[in-house]
């Protein structure tokens, strides 16, 4: 079922950054946005593409005091014959709906969601940057917006979609990143949100990450938040090691976000006749396979970064070198795997490349 939906163009389209290696992420926007809203007797209605701007919100609005949001990250490519791609837009849908079945936050219907990120993404397709590396970061997010401080599942819902170019994550390279594995916060319990992407587990992760930060680590190795032993993610990205041969990754417990980049990784691992493994992994395990040199190599998922080298890990005084503060042969094939399929290098031999338009 698709939405219908209006079209309201800018009458002042904005000047296009001219510099594509000064991009950054998520620091400039396109000149649209999508927008519509839900109640309980219309359902999603009111459709449109607006001049990008903001919203006006009420002051008791539910998002603002309790957190009622959910959002999606997921990229628009120039291929390299041209044409508009995203990657396995389907899967990022089936996660918003599941994000906000657990949020108590309406769902939207696959179709017609595909469908307004395609016009989207179409009408601002001149916003996307054709360097090598780069592309047009899409963030659909849903929010809950009664205009009453009750606490209950929100009757009235918006979703919104925005879109910013964003530089090369390795413009300088692809440098292995310095962890630290923490002790003391949790992102995300069972039972609680770490498998929904909700800006509530965002805002529970930032002081470790700011901790680690001062310390001069890039970001930090969760434990899971019952016996802080077993690893979840790093960062906001999923995270995977090779050892003695085999990949392990933390299996989908419930606080880990299952991530489409992680997905991938591992269908094409398995693919490659790698022996994949989806389990609870200990700290322990991981520093015992250090000490032993059976740890071969380490690096997080995610739709930012792709594929990201970890080179160091820190952990309650002990340091490890990874992979010789090196990008490992694994990692790397599944960084030019990847990125091939995306930029339409590779053969698409799985259909995970999604045609949006003929640029
Ligand atoms: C989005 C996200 C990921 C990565 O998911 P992808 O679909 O691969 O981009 C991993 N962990 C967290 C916490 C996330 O929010």
């Amino acid at each position: 079922m698709k939405y219908d939906i209006k079209i309201f163009k800018t009458e002042t389209p904005k000047q296009k950054p001219t510099d594509e290696s000064k991009l950054g992420f998520g620091k400039i926007f396109t000149d649209h946005m999508f927008i519509m809203e839900y109640n309980k007797t219309e359902g999603w209605h009111n459709a449109r593409i607006v001049p990008f701007g903001p919203i006006p919100t009420h002051p008791a609005s539910t998002v603002l005091h309790y957190g009622a949001e959910i959002f999606e990250g997921m990229k628009a490519y120039r291929a390299v014959d041209g044409t508009i791609r995203m990657f396995r837009p389907l899967e990022n849908v089936k996660r918003l709906n599941n994000s906000a079945e657990r949020l108590c936050l309406p769902t939207i219907d696959e179709e017609g969601c595909l469908d307004i990120l395609n016009t989207l993404v179409e009408l601002e397709k001149d916003w996307i940057p054709s360097s090598v590396g780069t592309s047009l970061y899409i963030r659909p997010f849903i929010y809950g917006n009664d205009p009453h401080l009750g606490v209950h599942a929100v009757s009235n819902a918006m979703f919104v979609v925005i879109c910013s170019p964003v530089g090369a994550y390795y413009a300088q390279g692809i440098n292995p990143v310095k962890i630290a594995i923490e002790s003391e916060d949790v992102r995300a319990v069972r039972g609680g949100t770490g498998y929904a992407k909700c800006g509530g587990n965002y805002a529970a992760s930032l002081r470790a990450g700011q901790r680690a930060e001062e310390n001069g680590y890039t970001q930090v190795l969760w434990l899971d938040g019952v016996e802080r032993k077993y690893i979840e993610e790093v960062g906001a990205m999923n995270v995977m090691f090779k050892i003695g041969g085999k990949i392990i990754t933390p299996m989908l417990s419930g606080s880990i976000l299952p991530g489409i980049t992680r997905k991938s990784c591992i269908e094409l691992l398995k693919g490659w006749g790698y022996e994949v493994e989806e389990r609870l992994f200990s700290v322990d395990e991981l520093f015992e396979a250090a000490e032993n040199g059976t740890l071969e190599e380490a690096w997080g998922t995610g739709t930012a970064a792709v594929v990201s080298p970890i080179g160091q890990l820190y952990y309650k005084g002990k340091e490890y070198v990874v992979s010789g503060n090196k990008i490992g042969e694994v990692t790397q094939k599944l960084y030019d795997n990847l990125t091939g399929i995306q930029w339409g290098k590779v053969e698409d031999e799985n259909g995970w490349s999604y045609l949006v338009c003929n640029g």
